[in-house]
C-alpha cells in the first residue's frame, strides 16, 4: 500500500507544481540511496549474526542439558565463560548492524525536517515571484507530510525483510530438506510381517569411502534369534540401522517377507520393527505415555500387563502416582534398570514381529539385571529377534552368531559350533564372556 500510494502522489505532486515537487523527489532519493547502501553492506553482517545465534543456543542448551557434568567437575565457571565467549561474539556481530540502521533512522528523520523547512523557504520565494500561491505550499506541506509517513513505512518494511531475510533462509532450508530415505511412489503397506528376513550382499558407507558393512548376507527364519558380536566400530549397528532404513545401502539389498524393504512404506516397515535401545530413550511425561508410544490406543489392563510381562509392574506401582508417575526430563527420574524394562514394556506393547534389541553394555546390579534379562527373555519369545549381544545367555541360546570385524561378517554359527572352531568367536568368548561370567558368578555367590 505505501507504495502504491507513492506511485501516485509523487507524480501529482509533479502536475501541482514541478518546482516545489523537486524538493520531494530529491528526499525520495535520499531515502533510497541510504536504505540501498546500508542494506548491501549490513546483509552479509545479518547472516553472520544468525550464525552466532544458532551457536549461542546450541552452547547454552549443551551446557543446560550436561548440568550434572558441569557441577561434578567444577566447570561451571567455564562454562559461562563459554557461553560469554560466544554472547560476545553475537553482539560485536549484531552492534554494527543495528549501529547502521540507528544511522539510516537518524539521516532520513533529519532530512525529512530539512525538507519540510526546505518547502517554506523555497515556498516564499517562489511566491514573491507570482510562481505559487499561499495555499499551494500548505497543501504541500500536508503532501510532503503524507509521503514521508509513507517513505518511512516502506524503509522499514525493507529493513524488517533484511532482518528477517537470514533466518527465512535457513527455515526454508530445512523446509526444502530432502530426507535420504524416503517412500517410494509406488510403496505399499502390507500389514503384519511374519518376519522372514534376508540381507544379499548388503554394502554401506557413511562417508562413501570407508565401508561401515561389506557385502553382508544372511537369513533369519520368523522366530529365530541372531545374534550380532564383534569389536566396537566393526559394523553391527549399522548393520541393523539398514534394516529399519535409517538408511538405505549403497549396493545389495534387504528383504523382509520376500519384499525388498524399499518397497515398503517406512511407516509399514517400522511398524513391524520395535527397537529396544541400549540407552533408553524417555519422554518427559507420565510413564503411562511414555508406554502408550508403543500403541497410543492401548487400554490401562494393557499397559499393566505390559509392565508385569517387562518386570516393570512392580516399581511403576512402588511409586505414588503409580502409571501417572513422571519419568521426569530424560528419564532422570528412574534408574538405568527401571527405564531398560520400561522401555522393553513398550516394545512389548507394540508387539511387532521383528525386533531390534542393543544389549546395555553397562553393569547392572545382579538383582536388577536378573530382571532385565527376565524381561528381555519374555520380549524376544515369538519374534525375529536381531540382539547386539553383551550377555553370554543371549549369544548361547541365539540361532546363529554374525561375528562382525571391520565391517564384514568373519564367522557365523551356533555358540557349539564357532567354539569348536576355535577361531575369533572362540577367543572374543573367552575374553570377554567367560570372565564377565565369572565376575557374575562371583558377585552372585557374595
Ligand atoms: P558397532 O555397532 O559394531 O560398534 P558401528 O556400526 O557403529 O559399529 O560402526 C561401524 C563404522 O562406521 C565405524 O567405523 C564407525 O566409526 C562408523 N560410523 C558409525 N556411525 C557413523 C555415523 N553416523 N557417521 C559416520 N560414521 C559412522
Amino acid at each position: 500500500a505505501a507504495i502504491m500510494s507513492l506511485v501516485v502522489l509523487l507524480p501529482l505532486a509533479l502536475y501541482i507544481n514541478w518546482r516545489l515537487a523537486i524538493l520531494l523527489f530529491a528526499l525520495c532519493v535520499v531515502f533510497t540511496v541510504l536504505t540501498t547502501l546500508v542494506v548491501r553492506k549490513t546483509y552479509g553482517m545479518q547472516s553472520d549474526v544468525e550464525t552466532y545465534y544458532g551457536d549461542l543456543s546450541a552452547r547454552a542448551s549443551d551446557a543446560l542439558g550436561n548440568v550434572a557434568l558441569v557441577q561434578s567437575f567444577v566447570r561451571v565457571d567455564a562454562e559461562v565463560q563459554g557461553v560469554r565467549f560466544v554472547a560476545d561474539k553475537l553482539l560485536a556481530a549484531q552492534m554494527p548492524v543495528l549501529s547502521w540502521w540507528a544511522l539510516v533512522t537518524v539521516i532520513t528523520r533529519a532530512s525529512t525536517t530539512i525538507t519540510i523547512l526546505a518547502i517554506f523557504t523555497v515556498g516564499i520565494v517562489l511566491h514573491q515571484q507570482g510562481l505559487t500561491t499561499v495555499g499551494e505550499i500548505v497543501m504541500f506541506v500536508s503532501f510532503a507530510t503524507l509521503l514521508i509517513q509513507k517513505l518511512e513505512q516502506v524503509v522499514s518494511f525493507i529493513n524488517s525483510v533484511f532482518m528477517e531475510a537470514p533466518r527465512l533462509a535457513e527455515f526454508f532450508n530445512v523446509l526444502d530438506a530432502v530426507p535420504a530415505v524416503r517412500d517410494r511412489p509406488d510403496a505399499i503397506d502390507t500389514g503384519r510381517l511374519s518376519g522372514l528376513v534376508e540381507f544379499h550382499d548388503v554394502s554401506f558407507s557413511y562417508d562413501g569411502k570407508r565401508p561401515a558393512v561389506e557385502d553382508l548376507s544372511f537369513t533369519a527364519l520368523p522366530g529365530q534369534t541372531i545374534a550380532l558380536v564383534g569389536p566396537t566400530g566393526a559394523g553391527k549397528s549399522t548393520a541393523i540401522a539398514l534394516l529399519h532404513r535409517a538408511f538405505d545401502p549403497q549396493s545389495g539389498f534387504i528383504k523382509i517377507d520376500g519384499m525388498d524393504v524399499r518397497g515398503l512404506t517406512l511407516t509399514a516397515l517400522r511398524r513391524n520393527i520395535g527397537v529396544v535401545f541400549q540407552e533408553a530413550l524417555l519422554f518427559d511425561r507420565t510413564i503411562a505415555d511414555n508406554l502408550r508410544v508403543g500403541k497410543p490406543d492401548a487400554t490401562d489392563e494393557e499397559l499393566r500387563l505390559a509392565a508385569q510381562r517387562a518386570q516393570a509392574l512392580e516399581f511403576i506401582e512402588r511409586g505414588e502416582r503409580g502409571f501417572d508417575t513422571n519419568a521426569g526430563e530424560r528419564g532422570r527420574m528412574l534408574s538405568g534398570g527401571e527405564r531398560q524394562r520400561l522401555s522393553i514394556a513398550r516394545a512389548l506393547l507394540k508387539d511387532p514381529p521383528i525386533l531390534i534389541l542393543d544389549e546395555a553394555t553397562s553393569a547392572l546390579d545382579a538383582v536388577t539385571e536378573a530382571k532385565v534379562n527376565a524381561a528381555l527373555d519374555e520380549v524376544m519369545k515369538g519374534r525375529t529377534t536381531f540382539v547386539i549381544a553383551h550377555r553370554l545367555s543371549t549369544i548361547r541360546n541365539a540361532t546363529r552368531i554374525l561375528v562382525f570385524d571391520g565391517g564384514r561378517v568373519i564367522e557365523s554359527g551356533t555358540f557349539d559350533e564357532l567354539v569348536a572352531k576355535g577361531g575369533r568367536f572362540a577367543e572374543l568368548a573367552k575374553a570377554q564372556f567367560m570372565v564377565q561370567e565369572s565376575a557374575r558368578a562371583s558377585l552372585q555367590a557374595r
